[in-house]
């Protein structure tokens, strides 16, 4: 008891501003003030000065311990505690999520250092001054604590997911972003170093697929650059397969940004567009559109006209909602976005197909939705459509190896056969022969549109397909 009212009473002592700072080298648990028991007294002064010092050693030794104890608990992670067969992060990914948490390590592991310093210091003379600033270098050890245990745990929460309920599905989503990623690369005209390591699904409720590109800095991740795609995929997503299209949009905008291309594409669209005579306002619009106009483009090419009908299926909103606007939307509006890429089908022989989707968009909504749209927007649409397709896929460029996007990656009419072959094979069982795995999504929603099979049945084969279990 004495101890602690002799504690309190330097506290409040220090309080009442006996004259400003207390100096480094009065140990404010020796002053003889504070020493003194206020009543009574049950100890002697020097027994309680005594046990006032050693609870501010204990502190300041239980501080230290606590965070170096915590940072050798961070392993570094290792392939076999996640799951089992093709459903494990690759080693790859593992070892870039340890080289990332190494790097946080290293910080933490100076911040540690500084404690332990300072800690030398407060512990030989535990003086107000010292123990403050050793509260000071705690709490930034504090901050490093929490930021070294929120990247590790944000690759442990990711991984984990590959021994849970949806395993098996996120593998299937990695061998479509991996096929998405091959036949993109491997179409270029010139050979390029190749990304690595490859995409990584991971699912989260959430209103919609995302990625966190390559390179990008990652809140979570200490604002360090994310070191391989994630693609984000919401349940309702993975559980129907032909709605699947957003798996070749996440891995389009990972290729956009890992081909240069980032900067490109906007001064592309806004030049052709103000050559054409667009006003200023359509111009931004278009080119602030560029990175989802082109991973929607990039899909239709990765994946056929079963992109377009995912797509819808994701844009398809209320009638008063789906014309909306936003001034700094990077989005396309909704119920333009299918028009977009339709005017791109119609450039790689899917005419038909696309004159009857820009139909059937148009009559689920009418003309009263297009009648909302933005005069600037509305005024021009197809043509300013037609020539953002010709400048994204159809114009030869030094990123492609001189090639166009549609040379290198391309849909045909006879990868449509393909897919319709497939998609039979998939309602009848597990073996769709040698199909690309990105032609899957296609097929299952071809599958579901023919009706060839009812659609568990469908979203069974096709997942079983992908990863044989
Ligand atoms: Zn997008």
């Amino acid at each position: 008891m004495a101890m602690a009212r002799t504690v309190v009473a330097a506290a409040v002592r220090g309080a009442a501003g006996e004259g400003g700072a207390v100096s480094d080298q009065t140990p404010f648990l020796l002053a003889p003030d504070a020493a003194r028991p206020q009543t009574g007294g049950d100890a002697a002064p020097g027994k309680a000065a005594s046990d006032a010092r050693d609870v501010a050693r204990r502190w300041v030794r239980a501080q230290g311990v606590n965070a170096q104890r915590h940072l050798a608990r961070l392993r570094p992670f290792q392939r076999d505690w996640f799951g089992e067969g093709l459903a494990r992060p690759r080693e790859a990914q593992i070892q870039a999520a340890n080289a990332l948490i190494a790097k946080v390590r290293a910080r933490q592991e100076a911040r540690i250092a500084r404690l332990k310093r300072v800690a030398a210091a407060a512990s030989k003379t535990p003086s107000t001054a010292r123990l403050s600033a050793f509260a000071r270098a705690k709490d930034d050890a504090v901050r490093g604590t929490r930021q070294t245990e929120g990247v590790w745990h944000f690759y442990d929460s990711l991984f984990a997911q590959r021994k849970g309920v949806f395993a098996n599905e996120l593998a299937a989503m990695d061998r479509i972003a991996l096929d998405c990623y091959q036949a993109c690369y491997m179409g270029l005209g010139r050979a390029r170093s190749l990304p690595t390591p490859p995409p990584f699904a991971y699912h989260e409720p959430s209103s919609g697929p995302a990625t966190w590109r390559r390179g990008v800095e990652v809140p979570k991740l200490a604002r360090a650059a994310n070191p391989f795609p994630l693609v984000r995929l919401p349940f309702h997503r993975i559980t129907n397969p032909w709605s699947l299209g957003a798996v070749p949009h996440e891995v389009g905008h990972n290729i956009h940004a890992d081909l240069g291309l980032w900067k490109v594409t906007p001064r592309l669209i806004a030049t052709r567009l103000r050559k054409m005579g667009y006003g200023g306002q359509a111009v931004a619009t278009w080119a602030r559109w560029h990175k989802e106009i082109y991973a929607d483009l990039i899909g239709v090419l990765l994946i056929g006209p079963a992109y377009v009908e995912s797509l819808m299926d994701v844009v398809g909103k209320a009638p008063a909602r789906v014309a909306n606007y936003r001034a700094e939307g990077v989005h396309p509006v909704s119920y333009l976005r299918p028009y977009i890429s339709t005017a791109l089908m119609r450039r790689i022989d899917f005419g038909a197909e696309a004159r009857a989707f820009d139909a059937g968009w148009r009559s689920i909504y009418g003309d009263d939705v297009r009648r909302r749209l933005p005069a600037h927007l509305r005024k021009g649409f197809s043509k300013a459509s037609e020539a953002v397709v010709e400048e994204l896929c159809l114009r030869p460029m030094a990123a492609y190896g001189n090639r166009r996007l549609t040379d290198v990656v391309s849909f045909r009419p006879q990868d449509q056969a393909t897919v319709r072959e497939a998609a039979e094979r998939m309602a009848r069982g597990t073996n769709p022969g040698i199909a690309p795995a990105r032609f899957l999504i296609s097929a299952a929603r071809n599958a579901l549109d023919r009706r060839l099979a009812p659609p568990e049945t469908i979203a069974r084969n096709f997942y079983t397909t992908l990863t044989g279990s």
